[in-house]
C-alpha cells in the first residue's frame, strides 16, 4: 500500500481580494520552479518566522481541476483495473476546497476529481470491451454514504428511510462491510451524474433535519469495478471521500451537540492521519479498527494506493487551523522551522520568508532556503513593513 499526501492552495474568494495571501507553494533544490513541493506560512506567534511543510506535490492558486486530475488521479486508473483498490481523500478546514476538489462545478472545467475519474472509468471499461472483443466484461456499480457522528447512513436512499442509529457495521472474512448499504449498478456517465446529484441532495436535506452541516460529515463514495472473462471475476474499488472539516469546533461552538459531533470528527481525523502515517512508514500494526470511516475501507489492509489532498485557504483568517491541518497531514514528514536572524527578510510579494532549526524533535534540520539571498534585496521596501 502506498500514500501519497498532496497539498492545494485554493484561490482568493470574491470577498477576500483584499486579503493577504500568507500560504504559498514552493519548489526547492533541483526541482523544477514548475513543480513545487513545500507549503510555506508565517508562524502566527512571530510573522518573522515561517514554518515550511513538504508533501509529494503541492499545487498553488492557480491549478484547474484538469490538472489537479491528470497529475493525481489519473495515474491511479489503470492500478484500478490491474485490481488494486484506490482511495482519495480531501482533508482540510470547511470552506478551504474539498468538496470543489472532489466534486467541483457544473461546467466542464469546473468538474472535481469524482466526475472525472467516473468519465475515464467508463472509457476504460469501452476499451477493454472493445479489445477484447466482447470476452472481458466490466461492470460498474456504486454505493455512496456518510458517516455522522460515527454513524453511517445511506445517501442512495431518501432522508426519511434513516433510522437514528445508522447502518450497522459487521465483519465478513476479515473485510468490514456496511449492512444494507445500497448498491447500484452504473452504466453510464450519464446515470452516475444523476444518481450522483440525487444523492448529494438527500445529503443536504438529512443535514438540515439534523441541524448539521455536510462539513460535519464524511461523505464516502464508492465505485465497485467487477472484470468478469470466462475464467476470472476481478474487483476492485475506488473510494472518493470528502472528508468532514478539520476545524476545531470547539473554539467556536460549545453546545452539547457540537460537542458530540466534534468530538467523532476529531477522533475519525486522528485515527485516519494515524493510518496514513503507519502505512506510510510500513508498520505491521495500522489502527484502523479505531473509527467507522477506516474500518469500512480497511484502510492498509489491502493492496491499494492512497492519494490525500490537503486543501488549504490562503488567507490569515485561517491561519491557526491550516497550520493545525497542515501538521496533522504532515506528521510523517520532515517539518523545518526557518527562523532569520535579527533583520527580517522578506519575499517580493511581501511574505515573511525565514531560514533554520527545527521542530521536528529528534531530527533537526539546519538548511537554509535558497530563495533567501535572490529576495532579500528586493524586498527591503516592501509596503507592507512597518
Ligand atoms: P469545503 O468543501 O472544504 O468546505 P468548498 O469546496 O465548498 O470548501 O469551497 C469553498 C468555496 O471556495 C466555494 O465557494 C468554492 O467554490 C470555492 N473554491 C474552492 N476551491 C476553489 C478553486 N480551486 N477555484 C475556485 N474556487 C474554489
Ligand atoms: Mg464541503
Amino acid at each position: 500500500m502506498s500514500v501519497r499526501v498532496v497539498a492545494r492552495i485554493r484561490p482568493l474568494l470574491k470577498l477576500e481580494l483584499d486579503k493577504d495571501t500568507i500560504v504559498t507553494a514552493e519548489s526547492i533544490g533541483r526541482e523544477s520552479p514548475g513543480s513545487p513541493t513545500v507549503v510555506r506560512i508565517p508562524n502566527p506567534k512571530n510573522n518573522m518566522e515561517s514554518f515550511s511543510f513538504q508533501f509529494n506535490s503541492v499545487y498553488d492558486q492557480d491549478a484547474t481541476q484538469q490538472q489537479i486530475f491528470d497529475h493525481e488521479v489519473a495515474p491511479t486508473i489503470k492500478h484500478l483495473f490491474n485490481g488494486f483498490d484506490i482511495t482519495i481523500f480531501a482533508y482540510g478546514v470547511t470552506g478551504t476546497g474539498k468538496t470543489h476538489t472532489m466534486r467541483g462545478g457544473k461546467s466542464l472545467a469546473d468538474r472535481g476529481v469524482i466526475p472525472r475519474l467516473l468519465s475515464s472509468i467508463y472509457r476504460r471499461c469501452r476499451k477493454i470491451e472493445k479489445d477484447s472483443a466482447g470476452a472481458t466484461q466490466v461492470e460498474v456499480a456504486m454505493s455512496y454514504y456518510e458517516i455522522y457522528n460515527d454513524k453511517v447512513f445511506d445517501l442512495f436512499e431518501p432522508p426519511e428511510k434513516r433510522t437514528a442509529s445508522g447502518l450497522p457495521i459487521r465483519d465478513n472474512n476479515g473485510k468490514s462491510v456496511v449492512v444494507g448499504l445500497t448498491e447500484r449498478p452504473c452504466t453510464t456517465l450519464k446515470e452516475f451524474e444523476q444518481l450522483y446529484d440525487q444523492a448529494n441532495v438527500n445529503r443536504s436535506t438529512s443535514a438540515t433535519k439534523l441541524n448539521a452541516h455536510s462539513s460535519r460529515s464524511h461523505a464516502i463514495l464508492c465505485v465497485k469495478v467487477t472484470q468478469t472473462t470466462e475464467t476470472t471475476v476481478r474487483i476492485s474499488t475506488a473510494s472518493a471521500i470528502d472528508l468532514a472539516g478539520s476545524e476545531d469546533n470547539r473554539r467556536t461552538e460549545n453546545n452539547k451537540e457540537r460537542l458530540v459531533e466534534s468530538s467523532s470528527i476529531n477522533k475519525s481525523l486522528f485515527v485516519l492521519a494515524q493510518c496514513v502515517e503507519a502505512i506510510s512508514k510500513k508498520q505491521p500494526r495500522i489502527p484502523y479498527r479505531e473509527s467507522k470511516m477506516t474500518r469500512i475501507l480497511s484502510l492498509g489492509q489491502n493492496n491499494g494506493l492512497t492519494l490525500m489532498i490537503l486543501n488549504l485557504a490562503p488567507v490569515r483568517s485561517y491561519h491557526l487551523d491550516t497550520l493545525s491541518s497542515l501538521n496533522f497531514a504532515n506528521r510523517t514528514k520532515k517539518i523545518e522551522v526557518c527562523e532569520v536572524e535579527n533583520e527580517p527578510i522578506f519575499r517580493s510579494q511581501s511574505k515573511p520568508l525565514a531560514a533554520t532549526s527545527s521542530i521536528t524533535g529528534s531530527n533537526i534540520q539546519r538548511q537554509p532556503l535558497r530563495p533567501i539571498a535572490a529576495a532579500h534585496n528586493a524586498n527591503l521596501h516592501d509596503p507592507e513593513r512597518k
